[in-house]
């Protein structure tokens, strides 16, 4: 099958760079996670083997690499499962990068897996090409277990461990990916600490469970995503509806969660332990957005079906936001479509007044548009169901995050503030309840009366 060649003329908006989510496999799995809505994706493609051709294979590789004018290109494999492709496919497109890359690109590979087929073979592809694994894990057995089920409904967690065991012996890098849900939402310090005292984790990130459904589809959504081996189909997963399943986590237990390992965090770790929400919030003191979800505008996280089919964003896999086939039309053209620009500045221009006048905006900004079905507390539609979470975890950070941003101004290390906090912590105890009256048991309190930060001095509300 053809692919169309770079165009000429640069079609204008064209991003400098994005990060592209490819699924080889589309949303085929090996296992049956029931919060998973990915798996009800087959449905977008009926009677297909969902496996990547070389054809789209060379055609994605080509115009990823060309589509790029910024030097650093991201190489990101995804799913579904990867690991179904089997290691000869990633080892021709590690040989196509190669062949199509610009002696200025520095290509950078990362791989997100649920590590159950990792074996010898694959821990020395890794190694041999430095590619960055991504190992999904919810925590330790009992909470992981929960929901990263296989489809006779048996937990995951052992044959996930064997996985990570390989990673360790092969050397390769690592990073935990773990979803928060109604099962682990109360137990934030005790995930991180599995993370990071058991697994030996340097990288971390944690993505909230909003599976929304509405008032006709709660019932059946509660069961989970996948077609069962009865043949019962479920249904396809829609960013739609005001309601979330059973398994997703709350707003405020989010927001808690969260709190919980930053404070963990802020007293051991910093400088040592990398968690993506917390270096994007550091970030932001400084204006510069790295995650989409708390940029100001997206749109630069598309999503490559295993058929070419490219779509606005992996958590809008659906007809809608159909982007286009990379074999019809090239990739750089695709990215700098009105319709995706657009797509990117609602997340904007369509801002609930609350997060308008919102004292943590610059650190937020809204949250992801998927997340915004919810009344603001003046009645407009659209806000983020995990507000409530998302405040408390920026108005109690903040006072830290501040004073690690002045450390990086005046050329300290922002692992300094650890010795503040110590400071802190032994004038007042750790952890007891906050003076403020709130019956907020943390330092870094964000009640009513939070005038009390050792960093910045002044008021935070
Ligand atoms: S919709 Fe959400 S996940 Fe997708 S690009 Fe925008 S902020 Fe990122
Ligand atoms: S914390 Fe809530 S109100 Fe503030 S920007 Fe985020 S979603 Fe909007």
């Amino acid at each position: 099958m053809s692919s169309p060649p770079l165009p000429h003329a640069w079609p204008a908006d064209t991003p400098p760079g994005f990060h592209l989510l490819a699924k080889p496999s589309g949303s085929t799995c090996n296992i049956d996670c029931t919060y998973c809505f990915f798996l009800s994706k087959e449905a977008l493609y009926p009677n297909d083997k969902s496996r990547m051709s070389d054809d789209t294979l060379e055609a994605y590789i080509r115009q990823l690499l060309e589509s790029h004018r910024s030097p650093n290109v991201t190489v990101a494999w995804q799913g579904g499962e990867p690991t179904l492709m089997r290691v000869e496919f990633f080892r021709r497109a590690m040989e196509m990068v190669e062949r199509h890359r610009r002696p200025d690109q520095v290509i950078e590979h990362t791989f997100q897996t649920n590590g159950i087929l990792l074996d010898d073979e694959w821990c020395e592809f890794f190694a041999e090409h430095g590619v960055l694994v991504g190992l999904s894990c919810d925590g330790p057995k009992e909470l992981h277990d929960a929901y990263r089920v296989d489809r006779l409904a048996r937990g995951t967690f052992d044959r996930v461990m064997d996985g990570w065991r390989l990673l360790r012996k092969h050397h390769v890098e690592f990073n935990i990916l773990c979803t928060v849900n109604a099962a682990n939402q109360d137990h934030g310090r005790l995930v991180y600490r599995f993370f990071r005292d058991e697994l030996g984790a340097k990288w971390m990130q944690f993505i909230p469970i909003v599976e929304r459904a509405s008032e006709t589809t709660l019932a059946i959504a509660n069961q989970g995503w996948s077609v069962r081996d009865d043949g019962r189909k479920r249904l396809l997963y829609t960013q739609t509806g005001n309601l979330v399943t059973e398994r997703s986590v709350g707003s405020e237990q989010y927001g808690r969660f969260l709190i919980d390992i930053f404070e963990e965090w802020v007293r051991h770790d910093v400088g040592t332990v990398y968690v993506q929400l917390f270096d994007v919030t550091l970030e932001a003191f400084f204006g510069r957005h790295l995650l989409c979800i708390h940029a100001p505008t997206c749109g630069y996280g598309p999503a490559l079906e295993h058929n070419g089919d490219l779509y606005s964003c992996d958590h809008f896999v659906e007809p809608d936001y159909l982007l286009g086939n990379i074999h019809q039309t090239h990739m750089v053209e695709l990215m700098a479509k009105p319709e995706q620009r657009r797509f990117g500045q609602d997340k904007r221009d369509t801002l609930t007044t609350q997060c308008q006048d919102c004292k943590v905006r610059h650190l937020c900004n809204g949250g992801c548009p998927k997340d915004r079905f919810i009344t603001s507390k003046a009645g407009e539609a659209g806000h983020n169901y995990l507000c409530a979470g998302l405040e408390a975890f920026f108005m109690h950070t903040g006072p830290a995050f501040s004073a690690m941003a002045q450390l990086l101004q005046q050329n300290k290390a922002p692992a300094d503030v650890m010795a503040t906090v110590k400071a802190e912590d032994q004038r007042r105890g750790p952890y007891v309840p906050c003076p403020c009256g709130s019956g907020e048991k943390f330092r870094f309190c964000h009640g009513p009366k939070a005038a009390l930060s050792p960093f910045t001095g002044v008021t935070q509300r």
